[in-house]
């Protein structure tokens, strides 16, 4: 058994937390998941980032003391996370006393290993306020020649980007007292990192611990020269530690934020009885970082050099990705693509993001795309339409019964499926989720297949058949649970509802090698719901922020509950469609009597490669009554997204030979067509053969 910490980046106590942060936390939950699945022992740690000068900010402009900010934000992100199932083993602060007591731990070993020294620095002072400005607290005429733009911040323009030192300001204006600051030196304290450079060389570039795009990144734009020195201390007023041997200077919020990862660690230790040296000073424990490309820098040349000059392990593993992006652009508050976590949870399952990240991310730093029409067709076709139809098509029928004592002959699917987890183990493992997905889809197919193939709802009609009813149904349901073990790390619910199901909770990967035989099995309720489209789009169109972007980059809390946009979404339905194709003469009852609609079930859908537009479906009206119907939706739905829905089919329609075959009646749609094609779908528990009156 392996014992791994796990950390992800802290997020800062100054905003909320959005679909562009979940993603590393979703990243990281799923690992955690699985090793925990794995049966090693797994913790997660996690923590808000508490110090800065952007909370003393932040908090100056709300009118509340840090400590209530910091801890009204804490609150806000604990429930972010609980809503996507995100489940750490301890989640603190870098504002504790645990915290306090290790900084001043390490800071004393660096002190010793006489990496630190004093310099005096140039910066802006408030003489009103009595303190040093920071760069976000200062405004004034950019000091690039060609630009002179003015009211910009003290660390780079807004308008030709040019970065500066707050001092070269010319004009500078204090945003605190709005007087003019004078240029005054403080002492600083300075980490010699450079020191550490053949640790460091060695460290990153051996190929065990970092990817190798970072670490050619670090070569290429550290590691070829010295290393600067690194700025840790912040005069007096900062929130943040002070420096116990240096009264009136804090740390940076960079220094104490890492050792926060410790912090944390040490309040579970406190909790469990377990001893922090085990985690954190032991060759017998991995530790795995999980964070983003903009705090590469940090995590990879500063954490590590602090780590080896106190006496604390390196990490065996620091896993970096890249940004998200909506639909190939950067995310954005205007376009409403910011999306914020509690916004999404009012519109959406979370189990779908879990399942969309998971299906595309890999152990590489690129960034990463959400694309919508992409989101849905995934959830809807591999998660709903493949997975858990498996199950929606057999439980029913295995309700009555429980399934078979013994495990009937299925071809050696479980036995293949069973082997396929050790490639989806290793997919995991690896980081490569997408990888592991794409294997799951492949496994479900085969199950799928043999589901078609047995069509437990003919064998249903049977009396004679109930015992092989029994045997598919039990075939079926087990091929589900061994996906439901599978894909346990990314839906962790449907892994839940799938033990309530049958009986036995999913509690590790290895109960995929044996299949259940002899239990009962539960009523089958509804596990998941296909996306509807319209609620992803109140979902953006609530997060759209208007006029200009918040003050200090703060993410506000987007708003309108999502009733108003339903409402708001009513009131736009134009009159186009309408007045484009207008109503037909009236008929009388009798005449629209003659058309016999009925609820059919797609039991199968392909291509017709040589059509431009059509797609063959096979329908069932129930029984064992199919009829195969040529639909021109090719290009709009994918063959494999059809199979399980209930569609309305005009029955009684004389079949109709067309070139590619026949078509044995017509499926019903709305919609002017080319790419606006809405197949009319009946409500869930409608039975395939009914009619529609
Ligand atoms: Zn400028």
């Amino acid at each position: 058994m392996r014992r791994i910490l796990v950390t992800s980046a802290l997020p800062y106590a100054n905003g909320h937390i959005h679909i562009g942060h979940l993603l590393e936390y979703l990243q990281t939950d799923i690992w955690v998941r699985f090793q925990k699945l794995r049966g090693n022992h797994c913790v997660y740690m996690c923590a808000d980032d508490t110090h800065g000068t952007a909370i003393m900010i932040r908090a100056r402009e709300e009118g509340i003391t840090e400590e209530e900010l910091i801890a009204q934000m804490q609150k806000a992100h604990v429930e972010d996370f609980a809503g996507f199932d995100i489940e750490f083993d301890n989640y603190g602060s870098t504002h504790s006393p645990e915290n306090r007591e290790l900084c001043a731990e390490i800071w004393a070993s660096i002190r010793q290993a006489g990496l630190v020294h004093e310099r005096e620095v140039e910066r802006l002072y408030d003489v009103a306020e009595g303190m040093f400005l920071a760069d976000r607290q200062v405004r004034g005429t950019c000091p690039n020649p060609k630009c002179g733009a003015t009211d910009q911040p003290g660390d780079n323009c807004s308008v030709c980007s040019w970065h500066y030192n707050a001092i070269e300001l010319s004009d500078p204006v204090s945003a605190l007292s709005g007087t003019t600051p004078e240029v005054r030196k403080h002492p600083h304290l300075f980490i010699n990192i450079e020191q550490k450079h053949a640790f460091l060389e060695r460290w990153t570039q051996g190929g065990e611990h970092l990817q190798p795009e970072i670490a050619n990144y670090l070569k290429g734009h550290f590691l070829h020269e010295p290393l600067r020195d690194w700025d840790v201390s912040r005069p007096v007023p900062y929130f943040g530690f002070e420096i116990p041997d240096s009264p009136g200077n804090y740390w940076y919020v960079w220094f104490d934020a890492p050792i926060g990862y410790m912090a944390s660690t040490k309040q579970w230790c406190d909790r469990h009885g377990e001893n922090f040296d085990d985690w954190w000073a032991s060759d017998r424990t991995e530790i795995h970082h999980f964070l983003g490309k903009d705090i590469t820098y940090f995590h990879t040349l500063f954490w590590p050099a602090m780590l080896e000059t106190s006496r604390y392990n390196l990490p065996e593993k620091i896993h970096i990705h890249g940004f998200l992006n909506v639909d190939g652009l950067k995310m954005s508050k205007s376009k409403g693509t910011l999306v914020a976590a509690s916004t999404y949870l009012k519109h959406l399952d979370p189990a779908y993001l879990r399942y969309y990240y998971a299906s595309k991310l890999t152990n590489r730093v690129d960034d990463f795309d959400l694309n919508l029409d992409e989101f849905v067709a995934k959830v809807n076709s591999d998660m709903v339409g493949n997975v858990i139809n498996l199950a929606s098509r057999t439980a029913r029928f295995a309700q009555q019964t429980g399934l078979s004592a013994e495990y009937p002959d299925d071809g050696g699917l479980f036995q293949q499926a069973a082997q396929d987890g050790d490639e989806i183990a290793e997919a995991y493992e690896s980081c490569d989720y997408a990888r592991a997905i794409r294997q799951i889809l492949a496994t479900a197919d085969r199950a799928n297949r043999y589901v078609e193939h047995n069509a437990p709802w003919l064998l249903a009609k049977d009396p004679d058949q109930a015992d092989c009813l029994r045997d598919v149904c039990t075939v079926g349901l087990n091929l589900f649970r061994q996906l439901a073990i599978y894909l346990a790390p990314v839906l962790p619910r449907l892994a839940q509802q799938t033990g309530e199901l049958l009986g036995q909770p999913i509690t590790g990967f290895r109960q995929s090698k044996t299949p259940l035989t002899g239990t009962p099995v539960a009523k089958f309720k509804h596990m998941m719901k296909r996306v509807d489209p319209k609620r992803v789009d109140a979902m953006f169109a609530a997060s759209v922020e208007k006029g200009p972007a918040g003050g200090a980059g703060l993410q506000s809390e987007p708003s309108g509950p999502a009733g108003s946009e339903a409402r708001a979404e009513q009131a736009a339905d134009g009159g186009q469609p309408l007045g484009g194709e207008p109503l037909a003469e009236p008929i009388t009852f009798d005449d629209f009597a003659k058309v016999d609609l009925r609820v059919a079930r797609v039991v199968a859908a392909e291509d017709v490669p040589e059509a431009n537009k059509l797609l063959k479906l096979t329908l069932s009206l129930g029984g064992d009554d199919r009829r195969v119907v040529l639909a021109g939706i090719k290009g709009v739905y994918r063959p494999e997204e059809l199979v399980g829905r209930l569609l309305i089919c005009a029955a009684n329609l004389a079949p109709r030979k067309m070139k590619f075959g026949t078509s044995e009646g017509m499926v019903l749609a709305s919609g002017p067509g080319g790419k606006e094609i809405f197949l009319l779908s009946a409500d869930e528990g409608a039975k395939p053969g009914q009619r529609v009156h």
